[in-house]
């Protein structure tokens, strides 16, 4: 094993092979996770809702969705995907974006999430190369996606991720990981309390709820990754980020479809990890 890590560490290429192939593989498994947590929590509430209003009612247990359970299958014909069919994006190109049983167009979507995972984690290798730094950014990556296509989705940030996504900087910063442990500390306490506020001067102002809780504990995450210093330079990025989004989707998405920041967040958040100290740099400096 430790001759397989020395051997990435001296070879770039191997590297970047390795990474390549095993984050399609964890976008095709984003994909799942994106589908199927929503699923999941709602079936959740509705057992919770249940139990609260007839807690004499015992719960009957039904067929249960999992992240691994039941197996994928063609959401139109429901006939099951086999192995050599879910390759990640060969598969899709050699079905040409079709069933192979009922011929159904297959969303490009799919495909689509397996190589921008793929492309986010080289780039997180070209940044950080080899090492701790790498590891864990590859993994904040891979959650920030989900977590875009979540909210993107169902206007929601599972605390399910965004707890244990903070959690996890601040455990890696007691090791002075990507900031000193005090300033994830603060990084976390002010990624929660600035959108906070904002949120209460914008209820008390407009009578309305702008965003929800979820966005706090998404900003409290990456604070407690990068520290405080960051934290203004995502929320400025992810209003560029949901502007440009904006433009380009303003044809495609319809009308009155209720509005996430979350995805913005999480996309500016990214982008700072892995630039934000040159941005800062060039901004301060120019
Ligand atoms: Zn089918």
């Amino acid at each position: 094993m430790q001759d397989f890590i020395q051997t990435l560490i001296d070879n770039p290429i191997a590297l970047y092979l390795i990474v390549g192939l095993f984050s399609l593989c964890i976008g095709s498994f984003l994909n799942v996770v994106i589908l199927r947590t929503p699923k999941i929590m709602e079936q959740q509430w509705q057992q919770e809702c249940k139990l609260l209003l007839h807690p004499e009612q015992p719960i009957i247990e039904q067929s249960k969705f999992t992240l691994s359970h039941p197996a994928s299958s063609c959401p139109k014909c429901a006939s099951p995907i086999r192995w050599y069919q879910n390759v990640p994006v060969l598969s899709w190109l050699l079905l040409r974006g079709k069933c192979g049983n009922c011929q159904n167009p297959i969303s490009a979507r799919y495909p689509f999430i397996e190589v921008l995972t793929a492309a986010c984690s080289l780039l997180v290798v070209a940044v950080f190369g080899p090492g701790l730094q790498m590891l864990f950014g590859l993994f904040l990556t891979w959650a920030l996606i989900a977590l875009t296509f979540i909210d993107f989705d169902t206007q929601l940030l599972p605390d399910r991720f965004t707890l244990p996504l903070a959690a996890l900087g601040l455990a890696i910063n007691s090791a002075s990981i990507y900031t000193s442990p005090t300033s994830a500390i603060w990084g976390y306490v002010i990624g929660f309390l600035c959108l906070w506020i904002v949120y209460y001067l914008f209820k008390l102002l407009t009578g309305k709820e702008g965003m929800g809780y979820g966005d706090f504990k998404l900003l409290a995450a990456l604070g407690a990754w990068m520290g405080p210093f960051m934290l203004p330079l995502i929320v400025l990025l992810s209003s560029l980020v949901g502007a440009i989004i904006g433009i380009i989707l303003l044809k495609v998405r319809q009308e009155n479809q209720p509005f996430a920041f979350g995805p913005y967040i999480a996309i500016a958040g990214w982008i700072a990890f892995l630039w934000g100290e040159q941005i800062m740099k060039v901004y301060l400096g120019g």
